[in-house]
């Protein structure tokens, strides 16, 4: 997540491009994820400039927020059917999307967004067009107050599944694997997303951009690549929690953090092995990344450019900026919650508060459940909660 303020005016531009290659497979690599810095609209490109304009702007754009409270989706069959679907029930002024998989995808997560939340965030995107540079993400959505947000959508990542699941596994033959199934508390639609994976049943793209999604989360987990995460989530039952205390095992991740790796990777496997304790996995569905980016956008427009570019730690690509990110969050919120937050949700989430709320939106929209702790900061940072809440 990026944003650049355009100084005279309170316009910002966000950009945030989810990669989808190896980047989730370890939380190094996953720290790899970037945030490319880069200034897609301004005044100049607009062709405009000045307050007055914006104020027009702004008269027009509120006018045409209004959404219905509840939209029903059906898959257009033609690409034009799909364009007049986003102008008339999404209220989409440019929907320049070439393909048609591609047209009913962003429809049905718009759709399943707009559903969802409350009458006063319904309209955030304007215009949706293909990604047009050679890019690796599959959304950005890019957020000009008084304008609106402008998706832009990777078509050929979306046509390319098959391939970057097929590197995935390639690359990761330790990737989820059926003896993999006892490690997890898996919910029933995971457990047929995976089902289908393994008995190569046709999954559209949606589930296979989900599919992918998640087995990249899986594998991180699985390899315990982050003991302290896997803790975290571990104790976080209060029966798991007993049977340390029992052991004389640490119940606190204070205790847990002075044992070397070896120990602590030891303790998780005993647990898992002699007690039958899984962990548990929440995802953030098949509209993950779009969730996530309108997360960024609703929570821009909660607090206002101002606060919310204070949340934002890292903007450039580089492990070392990101890696910054997260001292800087750990040294705020302490070492402790940035395990909750990386156990219970994404490691991604620990790179910023910008980066922890927009994830959260995310699982969150996806009837994602987390502790009080993980909600008090989600509420304290000025996240926006879905309706769909189950909280
Ligand atoms: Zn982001």
């Amino acid at each position: 997540m990026t944003k650049v303020n355009l100084h005279s005016t309170n316009r910002i531009n966000s950009n945030k491009k989810h990669k989808l290659t190896t980047s989730y497979n370890t939380p190094q690599q996953e720290l790899n994820k970037n945030d490319n810095k880069k200034l897609k609209l301004s005044l100049a490109t607009l062709g405009i400039g000045g307050a007055v304009i914006t104020a027009i702007a702004i008269g027009k754009y509120n006018k045409a927020q209004k959404l219905a409270d509840s939209i029903d989706f059906k898959p257009a069959k033609t690409l034009q059917e799909a364009k007049e679907f986003a102008h008339k029930h999404l209220k989409i002024k440019k929907f320049e999307l070439t393909d048609l998989d591609s047209a009913n995808y962003i429809n049905e997560a718009l759709v399943n967004y707009n559903n969802n939340i409350s009458s006063n965030h319904k309209k955030i995107v304007n215009s949706v067009k293909p990604t047009t540079a050679n890019e690796t993400g599959i959304a950005s959505i890019t957020w000009l107050c008084g304008f609106g947000g402008f998706l832009e959508f990777n078509e050929k990542q979306f046509n390319n599944l098959d391939n970057l699941i097929n590197n995935f596994f390639n690359k990761h033959k330790s990737a989820i694997e059926k003896s993999d199934f006892d490690l997890f508390n898996f919910t029933e639609k995971q457990n047929s997303l995976i089902s289908k994976f393994f008995d190569k049943s046709a999954m559209t793209k949606k589930e296979k951009l989900q599919f992918l999604e998640f087995s990249q989360k899986l594998n991180n987990i699985k390899n315990i690549d982050n003991p302290s995460a896997c803790f975290i989530n571990l104790v976080s039952d209060n029966e798991v929690l007993e049977i340390f205390k029992k052991n004389n095992l640490p119940t606190t991740l204070d205790e847990f953090s002075k044992l070397d790796s070896n120990n602590q990777r030891k303790i998780i496997t005993d647990l898992m092995r002699n007690y039958n304790k899984k962990f548990k996995v929440q995802d953030g569905g098949p509209f993950q990344t779009i969730n996530h980016e309108i997360g960024h956008v609703l929570h821009n427009k909660n607090i206002g450019s101002k606060k919310y570019s204070e949340l934002i730690y890292h903007q450039g690509k580089s492990k070392e900026e990101i890696e910054k990110g997260v001292e800087k969050f750990s040294s705020q919120i302490g070492e402790d919650k940035i395990q909750a937050i990386s156990g219970n949700i994404t490691k991604y989430a620990t790179t910023s508060p910008a980066e922890f709320v927009a994830e959260t939106y995310s699982h969150l929209c996806n009837g994602g459940r987390f502790s009080n702790e993980i909600m008090d900061l989600y509420k304290k940072f000025g996240g926006v909660i879905p309706n769909n809440c189950a909280i």
